[in-house]
């Protein structure tokens, strides 16, 4: 049966929820799938954003709030996509719940659960940083504010006995007989919808198998992302830059642009200049906040292509942050137990040595790990160029894909910043209401 008011947002990062705060306006249903426990995407886990520096959880925790407390939006959390069927007008999405042991009805976010939980485990949203609890809730300004059971890691997978979480919870949330349902047909829901809009995002090239640059064996070797979590209040450090091998806050930073980017070993493809905006506004931050730092940015080029993009580069430069023409082409730790990059300084025409405290490594944008089973679902190309989904035209249809009723929207799309992957969630409900709207008419 044909449903023309109900749209289906696959992915809360900042543009599925641009979309779906857009088509709420516009008087939809929206349901918005997230396959993490929490919404927010990346941009949750960002400290400040170029080119304003503004906090990014002070931008977007009322965003998620607003969209949360909506009427016609659905937020539907912790889930997996599993089957796509239909066409525009009459799509059918099937999700299967992933448990969290813990009843979303009941629990307040009071976190009591996890001042008792014994088991602490790495922080995955610190990157690894500190650690977290088998029972947990993702991030301090979560929406929704609820907490989840990694039950790999929690003692009752051991055979163990521990009633800790159970005891604490005053609200009697903690239900451990949601693993009855899992893989069966309780755990299943199918929704009914005219269009969806795709909005998963994408991942970071990772230095790890490579050892780029001695990450992995070198502790002060860190990615951006890393260098995000430790700058961040709610980060392991509550903001405080150290270096993870002593401790130590680091007086000489040296920035590697391009990492896994414009390489034809690795990935070709440059990540819209994303990665060097990122490492600007870092040592920005560090500088503002540490005069006596000494910052090196390592480039190929700096793609400043965008508004407000080149101004940043200037104010960097007036920060005294010095800009180094060349792809290192090894880091190496030396006997002092700090870092040493060798560059060709191709404006100097000479190899230089420069020793710093710590070196970030500016990680290129790679598709999702699921892209190619999301691709396969929804019957939607994904490009050679860069692996992630094509668009209808890459001019004039930015947003469409090949399959009518379904879009794209945001970094699924190709590498972008915040301002385009919000421009890209509003196009894309603008387009599904359109294309609804059309089918009604
Ligand atoms: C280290 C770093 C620093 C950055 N700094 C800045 C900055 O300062 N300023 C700026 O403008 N931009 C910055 N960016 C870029 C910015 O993060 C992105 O432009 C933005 O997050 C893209 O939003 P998105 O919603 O498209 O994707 P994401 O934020 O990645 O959100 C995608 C969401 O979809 C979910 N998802 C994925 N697969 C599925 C699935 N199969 N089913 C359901 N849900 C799924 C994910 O869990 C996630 O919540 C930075 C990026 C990085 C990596
Ligand atoms: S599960 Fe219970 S104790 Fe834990 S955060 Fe939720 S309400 Fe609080
Ligand atoms: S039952 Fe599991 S999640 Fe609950 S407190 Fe014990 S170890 Fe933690």
């Amino acid at each position: 049966m044909t449903d023309t008011r109900s749209v289906v947002v696959i992915g809360g990062g900042i543009a599925g929820i641009q979309a779906a705060s857009e088509l709420s306006d516009m008087g939809f249903h929206v349901y918005l799938l997230e396959k993490e426990p929490a919404i927010g995407g990346r941009m949750a886990r960002l400290n400040r954003i170029f080119t304003t520096n503004e906090s990014a959880i002070a931008l977007l925790e009322p965003k998620m709030r607003t969209l949360a407390a909506r009427e016609n939006v659905e937020l539907i959390t912790y889930v997996e996509i599993v089957a796509v069927k239909g066409s525009v007008g009459d799509f059918e999405i099937t999700i299967e719940h992933k448990p969290r042991y813990v009843d979303a009805n009941k629990c307040t976010g009071c976190r009591r659960c996890m001042e008792v939980c014994p088991v602490e485990q790495p922080n995955r949203f610190n990157e690894g940083f500190g650690t977290l609890k088998a029972i947990y809730i993702p991030y301090a300004h979560a929406v929704p504010s609820c907490a989840v059971i990694d039950i790999e890691s929690c003692l009752r997978s051991g055979g163990e006995e521990c009633d800790a979480c159970i005891n604490a919870c005053e609200y009697n949330a903690i239900d451990f007989t949601q693993a009855r349902h899992k893989h069966n047909s309780k755990s299943k829901s199918k929704l009914k919808a005219g269009a969806i809009i795709v909005a998963t995002g994408s991942a970071t090239y990772d230095p790890e198998p490579g050892h780029d640059y001695g990450y992995g064996l070198l502790d002060d070797v860190i990615t951006t992302m890393e260098f995000e979590r430790l700058t961040a209040p709610d980060g392991p450090t509550g903001g405080n830059l150290i270096r993870p091998s002593d401790c130590r806050e680091p007086m000489r930073v040296g920035f590697i642009n391009c990492v896994g980017s414009r390489d034809i070993n690795r990935n070709p493809y440059c990540s819209g200049g994303v990665c060097c905006m990122e490492n600007i506004k870092n040592a920005i931050l560090l500088k503002e906040k540490r005069p006596d730092v000494r910052c090196y940015i390592f480039y190929i080029d700096i793609r400043a292509a965008f508004r407000g993009y080149e101004a940043f580069y200037t104010r960097a430069r007036e920060l005294g942050i010095r800009f180094i023409r060349g792809r290192p082409s090894e880091v190496i730790e030396n006997e002092k137990g700090n870092l040493e990059i060798r560059v060709e300084d191709t404006l100097k025409g000479m190899v230089r040595t420069i020793e710093v405290e710590m070196v970030v490594l500016g990680t290129g944008s790679v598709p999702g790990e699921d892209i190619e089973r999301l691709s396969e679902m929804l019957k939607l190309p994904l490009t050679t160029e860069d692996g992630l989904f094509r668009e209808l035209h890459s001019r004039v249809a930015p947003v469409d894909t090949e399959q009518r009723g379904i879009f794209i929207a945001g970094a699924v799309a190709g590498p972008k910043d915040i301002a385009l992957a919000v421009a890209q969630g509003s196009s894309a409900a603008a387009r599904a209401a359109s294309t609804l709207l059309t089918l009604n008419a």
